[in-house]
């Protein structure tokens, strides 16, 4: 399951065939967290039932969906939320899913990994687990989750997901709270031993409110985090004129919890819903997903030719939310994405002065 030479081949091959070989499946809405970011809802609301998105999918849905999915070639799906361990049918969906030669990974806030939990899923067919983690604190991390114990629930369900023989990587979401905290919190990675990824951007939520961009990074929070945590980072991730589409709708697809199929499920730009005649032909004739595999550098106005481009961690699903376009941003500067791979290409230049000199 982790990325090696073999998976990098196969989604190559699956995005110049548009297969689905990646599948993130929301299972429902709920969680026993409160994050200040979720991108679901504001969790500060009382939330109301979406006019556009109708109900959440019933069980049996989530079985037929499993399976349409498999058939149209998905080998990886994520199971998420809300907190999937919240959903009391997940131990038979991941049996299901697995069952169909499925390899099964959850994206869990990892508080209710209890050591037997984390050795049922293992057995019933889980492979995997990405565990959220807001800071290096349990007062940062519980304050940005809104619930006192949280961390150290957190950090439990890591080593039991480890010892229970689950692949486990953490998922660092960086924001102004816990910025000073990121030289510690990939420490409190090596520590636990596990591999981490650290996302930057926060977004606006699938609900169009955007309280959630309230801790979201500035300039100088790049520049300190570039300077310092983050130096080893400063790099050019692709060349200029690289595409700049990801490999959303191509061989990455999304499906929210009330059956609407996304091109990914960071860029909730509905193509169509399983409820209306299943999967297979949303994702072959759907005109949204075939205008996303259609598109060009050209048609990334802002970007084509951007001379941060190659420093840029730009993704559709973030602009999507953020800026309203699937291609934006419109402007230079319209998102914070462009302001990181501006500080970012400057670390790097200063870098190389520096080498030179
Ligand atoms: S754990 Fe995930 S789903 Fe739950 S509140 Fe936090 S961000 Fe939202
Ligand atoms: S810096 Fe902004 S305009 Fe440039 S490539 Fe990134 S998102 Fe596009």
């Amino acid at each position: 399951m982790s990325i090696g030479p073999n998976f990098i081949r196969l989604a190559r091959l699956a995005e110049e065939r548009c297969v689905p070989l990646s599948v993130t499946l929301e299972l429902g809405l709920a969680c026993n967290l409160r994050c200040v970011h979720c991108y679901n809802f504001d969790r500060d609301l009382p939330r109301h039932p979406s006019p556009t998105r109708g109900a959440e999918m019933s069980d049996a849905e989530i079985f037929r969906v499993i399976d349409e999915v498999r058939a149209e070639g998905a080998l990886f799906l994520a199971f998420t939320g809300g907190e999937p361990l919240s959903h009391p049918r997940l131990d038979e969906f991941v049996a299901h899913a697995a069952r169909t030669g499925m390899l099964v990974r959850l994206k869990s806030n990892g508080t209710l990994l209890t050591r037997a939990r984390a050795r049922d899923l293992t057995r019933r067919g889980v492979r995997a687990v990405d565990v959220s983690v807001y800071g290096a604190s349990s007062r940062t991390h519980d304050d940005f989750v809104r619930q006192d114990g949280a961390f150290v629930k957190t950090l439990a369900g890591i080593r039991n997901s480890r010892q229970a023989g689950l692949e486990v990587r953490l998922s660092f979401i960086v924001s102004s709270a816990n910025s000073e905290e990121v030289t510690s919190m990939i420490v409190l990675a090596h520590r636990l031993d596990v591999p981490f990824n650290l996302d930057t951007h926060l977004t606006a939520r699938h609900d169009l409110s955007r309280s959630s961009l309230g801790l979201a990074l500035d300039r100088s929070a790049f520049e300190r985090l570039y300077r310092g945590p983050l130096a080893p980072f400063v790099r050019a991730p692709r060349a200029q004129g690289d595409p700049i589409a990801c490999p959303c709708a191509r061989s990455v697809c999304g499906i929210g919890s009330c059956g609407d199929v996304y091109p990914c499920i960071g860029a909730p730009l509905p193509a169509g819903n399983v409820r209306g005649g299943g999967f297979r032909a949303i994702w072959r004739e759907s005109p949204t997903l075939r205008w996303v595999r259609g598109l060009r550098n050209t048609d990334f106005s802002a970007c084509d030719g951007c001379s941060h481009a190659p420093y840029c961690h730009r993704t559709s699903g973030v602009m999507l939310n953020n800026t309203g376009e699937f291609t934006g941003p419109r402007n230079f500067g319209d998102d914070a994405c462009c302001v990181e791979a501006e500080v970012i290409h400057e670390a790097a230049e200063g870098t190389e002065a520096k080498l030179a000199g």
